[in-house]
């Protein structure tokens, strides 16, 4: 390796500054308060979005908070970590030909308050007398759990690892989201009266049958799985880019970076793979990818930043074996590739040119190519559509009283933390809907 970067924290943190209380009032103020606003209409939440901003105007930061609270109780991670490009700022009418209000960086401003202040306006109902388990404690998990605690539920999580957040603590880039911000939303979701039991993993440490017998519904966010594999030659010093950005976020030390580092994958992890490797010291950065720009899976906004970054893509390019010199990466050979007739995605297909081998010299090598498909799934004979876990549109489970949200579910289109959130609000109101039909569950000892 031949750079150690020496502060992590310093390489990446977080890339936009919060906005100071007379920046978000001038901000405020350029808001048109719109009647039947789209931004909010492009909010997967719905937040109240003028109505939020409209209370920042008037200095009244716990009513500003209780409004988005309201739509969604996971605001400072969406605030940070949406695409607010392609959602709320993207509709905002001031964006054809002024700037858009910066409704994202508003947004962190007021739930940055609360969460410093431990202010959280947030009503619950009384007791209902139910307890529900959550598996996951993901942004799916924690909303459905608040909005379920909201409702009077007693309600459990259980994480298999160390910290909850998911992927907002162990995925999403520090230029994004530093991990605390995710943990301290989870303590937020913990002060509505959830239990978060970290460290027990569904399928090992505790069985769907000891849930279904101690609790009225379990609702499954335990979101997606690793890296899949490339199925190259050796692919075993190929690094699990989800890995090399938990690292990148939880790591204190040092992390040894190459000089010259590909990514192979065109997606938005991807990119943050890339981004990484190139902050926190590598001279060359290249994305390799087997199809065009055009089938890039990542947001335009993602590819821009990445080219400011100085990152290099490699199109049509598609890895066939890792070159080694004593165990160590030193390239990858490649095979250039001809696109042909749509597949099965609807894309391209990529056709590999025969004899067409070429290597790209590289010290280290991330792979970026998506995540595993819901392992649970089959564990637990769940019916799944393409691997993901089927949900009618109450979000139940081919199995009764067994729910199921966030990416886990997501078999079509991308998916996004904010989506994750509203699936676990729209489950909680599911839940109770059903419960309202239903008698209290009784506890035999
Ligand atoms: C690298 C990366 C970057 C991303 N960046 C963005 C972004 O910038 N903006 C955006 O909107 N979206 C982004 N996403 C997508 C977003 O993070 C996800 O859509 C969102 O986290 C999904 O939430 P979830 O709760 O369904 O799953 P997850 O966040 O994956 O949470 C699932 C939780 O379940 C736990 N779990 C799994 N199995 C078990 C088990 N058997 N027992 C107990 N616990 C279990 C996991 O440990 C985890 O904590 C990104 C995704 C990745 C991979
Ligand atoms: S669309 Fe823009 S101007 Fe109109 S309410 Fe939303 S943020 Fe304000």
């Amino acid at each position: 390796m031949d750079s150690a970067n020496r502060d992590l924290g310093k390489c990446l943190a977080e890339q936009l500054p919060a906005l100071t209380r007379h920046e978000a009032a001038v901000e405020s103020d350029r808001c048109l308060y719109c009647y039947d606003a789209p931004c909010t209409h492009a909010c997967p939440t719905h937040i109240d979005i003028p109505r939020f901003i409209k209370k920042i105007a008037s200095s009244n930061l716990r009513g500003s908070a209780e409004t988005i609270f309201a739509a969604n109780l996971l605001g400072a991670t969406c605030a940070r970590v949406c695409p607010v490009e392609e959602l709320c700022e993207g509709a905002c009418v001031l964006g054809s030909e002024h700037k858009p209000i910066a409704i994202g960086r508003l947004q962190r401003f007021v739930m940055d308050h609360a969460h410093e202040h431990r202010n959280y306006p947030v009503v619950k109902s009384s007791s209902t007398g139910r307890s529900i388990a959550v598996v996951g404690a993901g942004p799916a998990g924690l909303s459905c759990a608040g909005e379920l605690a909201r409702l009077g539920d007693k309600v459990t999580i259980f994480e298999k690892r160390e910290m909850p957040g998911g992927l907002s603590t162990y995925g999403i880039i520090t230029l994004r989201e530093p991990v605390e911000i995710a943990l301290r939303e989870t303590r937020m979701i913990e002060s509505m009266g959830v239990q978060i039991k970290t460290g027990i993993e569904f399928g090992k440490q505790i069985s769907l049958d000891e849930l279904k017998q101690k609790f009225d519904a379990v609702v499954l966010s335990t979101g997606l799985g690793k890296t899949p594999a490339l199925g190259i030659e050796g692919e075993q010093v190929v690094l699990d880019g989800l890995e090399f950005i938990e690292a990148s976020k939880t790591r204190t030390a040092a992390m040894s970076i190459a000089r010259s580092v590909l990514v192979i994958g065109a997606g938005n992890t991807a990119v943050d793979c890339a981004t990484i490797a190139k902050r926190l010291g590598a001279e060359q950065v290249t994305m390799v990818y087997r199809r065009t720009r055009r089938e890039m899976t990542c947001y335009q906004h993602e590819y821009d930043f990445a080219r400011r970054e100085g990152i290099e893509f490699r199109f049509l390019t598609q890895p066939s074996r890792v070159l080694l010199d004593g165990g160590i990466p030193v390239g990858l050979e490649c095979l250039r590739i001809e696109l042909g007739p749509p597949d099965g995605s609807g894309r391209p297909s990529p056709q590999a040119v025969k004899g067409s081998e070429f290597v790209l010299p590289a010290g280290q090598i991330v792979k970026a190519i998506g995540q595993q498909k819901p392992a649970l799934a089959a564990l637990l004979g769940l019916k799944t559509s393409n691997g993901f876990i089927t949900v009618d549109s109450n979000f139940q489970s081919s199995l009764s009283g067994v729910y199921a949200i966030g990416d886990c579910i997501r078999s079509r289109g991308a998916a996004s933390t904010v989506m994750a959130v509203q699936d676990g609000k729209f489950a909680a109101a599911a839940i109770h809907r059903e419960f309202a039909r239903t008698p209290a569950h009784v506890e035999v000892s």
